[in-house]
């Protein structure tokens, strides 16, 4: 059976169409952003059953590429693309665990993280990079005078593109803006290759020059903007289904800076809508770093209109971002599935994820996003403590430290609530002992 998909302009008074391996980004007619369209009866021809069972055959077999969270799912991804210029580093099938202790803190007891920084660069940057490389190298080998991929970056973009390129043999190009990732994000496309562009702007800085770079149609964008890259993310929606036996959680918390991630949850879920295999959609909410907040800003204003604002520093770097590409996207998705907009303040997101840390995580700060966004949902009644939801871990917390280095220091200029400090003292029995004796005395009166 043969499926087929192409890029699409979102505006339904458009509609304009272009094939995959065209390079455009946005529509040459109306200038909305393309998402890419899938012949939806072709796909109908499988019953809901057929395909539940197809993904669970494949799903971390190693039948390559099918094991990958995202080729396993290849015909609603890109049917049309030869295996041979997949290039997957087995992305996805990453693991949903039950949030006992941390849920039981803050008063829910059907608490899920779904963990997508469990994975080759450390975020779900990968499940879109996978896609988004594999084209480009289909491409290339129809032809296409590509001599290099590039990005703007708020850093884990650019490390899972220089990944998936070094491992495609194709150049990377990233572009960073100066201080304001991690130094783990900045050692990854170093160390894998990529020419690096250190450049004194913010994250929209570097992407109004990225976009300008990419009119050279030689350098192709890598950007979410571009999307591809929402059709390997929005994989992470349908496996969470996948994980809880094709049933719906209540509500998916989601955090979000340039909004491709939000847009790409909420593709993936409509698809599996569409095709019979839920019923139910879950209530999505996404979470904003109120330093960074223009969609919170809109959906206060019922989205009735846009503006972009100056993003301040955020402790949530990776969504340190003021004027989002794909805004339109997600309002379209807010709407779908009854959504909520809600922020977290620097203090609050920071004291999330060492809380939950303290319960056997290791959040990166933007997932301390997430978790702050649901404890203020859960005091304000928004989310009833019987639901179930569902937390989208974006990154590992090792790409993070220098934060949490910080927090435990107490240096952020805010009382750090869940400060661990190493105790320094002399290699003497005598007071290793006497430290001993304090410190869990003091730790019996804080389980008290
Ligand atoms: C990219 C990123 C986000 C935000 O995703 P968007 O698609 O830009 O909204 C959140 N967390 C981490 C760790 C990221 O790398
Ligand atoms: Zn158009």
């Amino acid at each position: 059976m043969s499926y087929r998909a192409w890029f699409q302009c979102i505006n339904p008074q458009c509609g304009a169409t272009y094939p995959l391996n065209s390079i455009v980004y946005h529509c040459t007619k109306c200038g909305s952003l393309l998402e890419v369209q899938h012949e939806l009866e072709a796909l109908a021809r499988r019953d809901a059953q057929g395909w539940m069972k197809l993904f669970e055959d494949r799903y971390k077999s190693n039948q390559w590429p099918y094991g990958s969270g995202v080729w396993g799912k290849k015909e609603w991804i890109l049917p049309e693309i030869n295996d041979e210029n997949i290039v997957s580093l087995y992305e996805g099938s990453t693991n949903l665990f039950w949030a006992e202790r941390f849920g039981k803190l803050i008063g829910v007891n059907d608490l899920w993280i779904k963990l997508c920084g469990n994975t080759h660069s450390g975020s779900f940057k990968d499940l879109g990079m996978t896609v988004l490389v594999s084209q480009v190298k289909q491409m290339i080998s129809e032809g296409a005078p590509i001599k290099a991929v590039v990005c703007a970056s708020t850093g884990d973009t650019s490390a899972a593109l220089a990944t998936y390129c070094a491992a495609a043999g194709i150049q990377s190009i990233v572009l960073l803006p100066r201080g304001k990732i991690s130094i783990a994000q900045l050692v990854q496309p170093i160390a894998n290759g990529a020419l690096v562009l250190y450049l004194d702007t913010d994250f929209d800085g570097c992407m109004r020059l990225v976009q300008e770079v990419t009119k050279d149609e030689t350098l192709y964008l890598a950007n979410s903007m571009n999307s591809l890259r929402v059709e390997g993310q929005k994989t992470v929606g349908i496996e969470i289904l996948q994980q809880f036996d094709w049933e719906s959680p209540d509500v998916i918390i989601i955090p979000g800076g340039n909004l491709g991630n939000v847009s790409a949850l909420g593709k993936g879920l409509m698809m599996m809508k569409d095709l019979g295999l839920i019923e139910k959609l879950p209530r999505i909410v996404v979470a904003q770093a109120e330093r960074a907040n223009p969609l919170y800003r809109a959906y206060q204003r019922n989205f009735e209109d846009f503006e972009p604002i100056q993003a301040q520093k955020t402790l949530a770097s990776a969504i340190q971002i003021g004027n989002p590409v794909s805004y339109q996207k997600a309002v379209r998705t807010l709407k779908q599935f009854d959504g909520i907009v809600e922020q977290a303040t620097e203090e609050e997101l920071a004291d999330a994820a060492a809380l939950g840390d303290r319960t056997g995580m290791f959040n990166c700060p933007h997932t301390g996003v997430a978790l702050a966004v649901l404890i203020k949902l859960l005091k304000a009644g928004k989310i009833d403590k019987s639901q179930r939801v569902v937390v989208i871990s974006t990154a590992h917390g090792l790409k993070f430290v220098e934060m949490k280095v910080k927090y435990h220091q107490n240096e952020l200029g805010f009382p750090c609530r869940y400060a661990n400090r190493p105790i320094e003292l002399p290699a003497r029995l005598d007071a290793v002992k006497e430290a001993l004796n304090q410190a869990l005395a003091k730790k019996i009166e804080d389980h008290a």
